[in-house]
């Protein structure tokens, strides 16, 4: 996410740091570097003038000049106004009023809109709340099915929609049947067009009259920068928005929309899209993701994550397993899948401080989901016997086993030299204070 602005902001304060005195100068000369970074990014020139602007004001002042560490003091002032431009602090979701609470989803076609309801259905569903889904796109008969396919595997109620049908008529039938249902979300979407056009507008209005939503989220594209904000501003004008969910953050997307929508629209980001599945929806964290931004990593995320994917029973299980030496290939399958539920090993990484900079370097290999793969499957090609104890896996089982996961003999040695090194380093740990225990968070 935004690799190379934040490589080349980290670059910059790289140089700021190693001066242990700054002139004004210096940061005259590191902003005019941001500047440059920020329109690479496709960050709006308006909003970089404004930004650029702000910090130099708050940096040439002498009590940073003066200060200890000027350099880490010009970072701190950049780290404040990148989370004021990504909207200060997260907003929530309006789901006060009256039952059934209305969500629309508008944007253009291809944005993510229905993946987004799907995902939001979901969330919503993990939340307690009971969602009913919607799909209100007449045009493309695709688009009914899809939410509907979704709605399947999410197992939430879908609106029986048909293509002949009005779309304020369907959502109208949509707020009764919620009702007979005991729903108390709906989540709405609309049609969507390749670009912003009147008619469009005028029926997503008259939706809008209908049903008075209590959000109404514009589902845009960040791989396409500027394009997104000048879409969020044309919906905006039209239908007031409440907020914007960004989409493919998990893409090559530069940095520009997230970081100029709620400037130039003043409607916050409330959500990120940072995949296809139906899990990779998140809050939208200002001070995380400047941090993100800025190779501090996000831990608080990280946590959150660690948290919601690792069964607590589990990590205890493992903890005292690792203690006792009872720490069996079984276990060693165990941990990969629970730090896999985590999300791919990129986005873990880069959540981590530091290791998004780390990842660029050049001889850095990419953290491969494919070896973690191999790993899997040459663990489930062991008997239950040779998982509980690797002793007996002479060569004539590595064989068998190399044949029963597709792989090689090699990859079968490296997966059972991986699991002895780690044997080996929990023997050294063990002991040595706080070792183990912070190791696997548990006491
Ligand atoms: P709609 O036309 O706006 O309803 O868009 P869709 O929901 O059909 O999504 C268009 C494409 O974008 C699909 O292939 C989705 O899987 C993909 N997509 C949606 N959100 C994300 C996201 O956050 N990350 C990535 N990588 N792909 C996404």
């Amino acid at each position: 996410m935004f690799d190379s602005l934040s490589q080349r902001l980290q670059d910059v304060f790289k140089n700021l740091r190693g001066h242990g005195t700054l002139t004004e100068e210096n940061i005259r000369e590191a902003m005019r570097e941001v500047r440059l970074a920020l329109l690479e990014a496709d960050v709006n020139f308006r909003v970089v003038k404004d930004f650029i602007a702000s910090v130099t004001e708050k940096a040439v002042g002498r009590e940073v000049l003066k200060s200890l560490a000027p350099g880490q003091q010009v970072i701190k002032i950049v780290h404040q106004e990148l989370v004021e431009l990504l909207g200060g602090s997260s907003v929530e979701l309006e789901l006060g009023g009256r039952k059934p609470v209305v969500i629309m989803m508008v944007g253009l076609q291809g944005s993510g809109k229905t993946t987004t309801s799907g995902k939001l259905a979901r969330r919503l569903q993990g939340e307690g709340k009971k969602p009913y889904l919607v799909p209100a796109d007449v045009y493309r008969p695709a688009a009914i099915d899809q939410l509907t396919v979704l709605a399947g595997e999410l197992e939430v109620p879908v609106h029986p929609s048909r293509t002949d049908q009005d779309p304020v008529d369907i959502c109208r039938q949509a707020v009764a049947r919620a009702g007979e249902l005991g729903c108390d979300i709906l989540l709405v979407d609309t049609a969507g067009r390749l670009h912003v056009d009147q008619e469009l507008m005028e029926e997503l209005s008259r939706i809008k009259t209908a049903l008075q939503p209590a959000e109404i989220l514009l589902v845009a594209d960040a791989m396409t920068g500027q394009d997104a904000v000048a879409v969020a501003d044309k919906f905006h004008q039209d239908l007031s928005l409440t907020g914007v969910v960004l989409t493919k953050l998990d893409g090559d997307a530069r940095g520009g929309a997230a970081l100029s929508i709620k400037k130039a629209t003043g409607r916050p980001i409330k959500f990120v899209g940072l995949g296809e599945g139906l899990d990779a929806l998140e809050v939208f964290h200002p001070d995380r993701m400047a941090s993100r931004i800025l190779g501090k990593g996000d831990v608080l995320s990280l946590i959150e994550k660690a948290e919601a994917a690792i069964d607590k029973e589990k990590a205890e299980d493992l903890n005292r397993k690792l203690r006792q030496d009872g720490f069996t290939l079984e276990d060693f399958l165990d941990q990969i899948k629970q730090v896999r539920k985590m999300g791919s090993l990129e986005q873990i990484m880069g959540m981590i401080p530091g290791m998004g900079r780390l990842k660029q370097l050049q001889n850095m290999p990419k953290p491969d989901e494919r070896e973690l793969t191999k790993v899997e499957a040459v663990i489930n090609s062991m008997t239950k016997k040779e998982r509980r104890n690797h002793a007996i896996i002479n060569a004539s089982r590595r064989a068998r086993i190399a044949k029963g996961s597709g792989t090689q003999v090699q990859d079968v040695n490296k997966v059972i030299k991986s699991y002895t090194e780690m044997l080996k380093m929990m023997k050294k740990m063990r002991g040595k204070p706080g070792g183990l225990g912070g190791l696997m968070g548990g006491g």
